[in-house]
């Protein structure tokens, strides 16, 4: 039966359209919803330029008004289709350049030499910020930058950007005017985000006589971003996934970024090795199938082992110096 449906849907757009379309003929067991979908972006690459046929746009502009209103509504919104008209234009562009600028991106595996963690912020999008390209960074964004060892999500990021994709360069960028990092220095309910936002209040505590220091509120919150990269940053340090890349001689480098909303400048905090450096013995793990100089032959011998480990660098698994 609904087979059937769909052949008569099927059928009937055929009828519709003023040309035949060898793409549609393919998935004729296709919803009609899918279908208009498979229709369009046939479209798109029939014109090369990344724009709909005449023929076509009317079709695609009158079914999609039938299904809009039928399945969502919002789908109408002219503030919803900018998005689309958007991509047109993305897609414009990009060939105008290089008509084989998709091909090309989708014929060969991604190889960013970044991954950064920043805030979701709409007004913070990594790669316009830095005039980057797609494939230039792995980007994970969630409530003021953080990164929580007990959070999949980011932990799952950071694991295949090292392993995986090799980056060299992993970034936490904060901003000032950060509604997160506001909300975690008030003591107003804000519901389940106030877990996520604790975090943040640990940053606050252990750095309280810094931020008692300072003589106005927004120097307050301007400092509390910037610890809280640095101490994102470091709780990058602290995982098995960024000792063991250090460990195994992996070029990998840890950096912390504020981005100034007002002026659009990127500030680097220079945190990266120097910082982690004064912690490390504190954070630092031992993997048992990696190589350690002193590794303690009895249990009673550990204590001095360790002392001896915290005075080599190479055992502290602090990454190599910049030549
Ligand atoms: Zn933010």
């Amino acid at each position: 039966m609904k087979n059937q449906r769909n052949v008569q849907l099927f059928s009937s757009l055929i009828k519709k359209s003023t040309h035949s379309c060898v793409f549609s003929q393919r998935h004729r067991f296709a919803s009609a919803t899918t279908l208009r979908t498979f229709h369009q972006n046939r479209c798109m690459t029939h014109q090369k330029d990344g724009s709909c046929c005449d023929q076509h746009r009317h079709q695609h502009h009158e079914t999609n008004k039938e299904s809009s209103s039928a399945v969502n509504p919002g789908r109408t919104d002219e503030t919803y289709q900018k998005l689309f008209e958007g991509n047109r234009e993305f897609v414009k562009r990009k060939l105008a350049l290089d008509e084989n600028y998709f091909s090309d991106m989708a014929n060969k595996s991604q190889t960013p030499n970044y991954m950064l963690i920043g805030c979701s912020d709409s007004r913070v999008p990594p790669d316009q910020l830095t005039m980057t390209q797609p494939g230039d960074i792995f980007i994970h964004r969630n409530v003021a930058n953080l990164v929580v060892n007990t959070d999949l999500n980011v932990m799952s990021v950071l694991q295949y950007a090292v392993e995986v994709l090799k980056v060299k360069h992993v970034i936490v960028m904060g901003h000032y005017k950060c509604g997160g990092v506001l909300a975690s220095m008030e003591h107003t309910a804000h519901g389940l985000i106030d877990k996520w936002l604790g975090n943040i209040k640990d940053v606050q505590r252990l750095h309280k006589d810094k931020l008692d220091a300072t003589e106005t509120f927004e120097e307050r919150f301007n400092l509390l971003v910037e610890l809280n990269v640095v101490e994102q940053a470091l709780n990058l340090c602290k995982t098995s996934i960024v000792q063991r890349a250090w460990k195994t001689g992996q070029e990998l480098h840890v950096h912390g970024w504020v981005y100034d909303l007002g002026t659009g400048i990127i500030k680097d905090l220079e945190i990266e090795e120097k910082v982690w450096r004064d912690i490390a013995p504190i954070y630092k793990i031992r993997f048992p199938d990696l190589p350690y100089k002193s590794k303690p032959k009895n249990p009673q011998d550990y204590k001095a082992a360790q002392e001896k480990d915290n005075n080599e660098e190479e055992d502290v698994g602090v990454p190599q110096q910049r030549k």
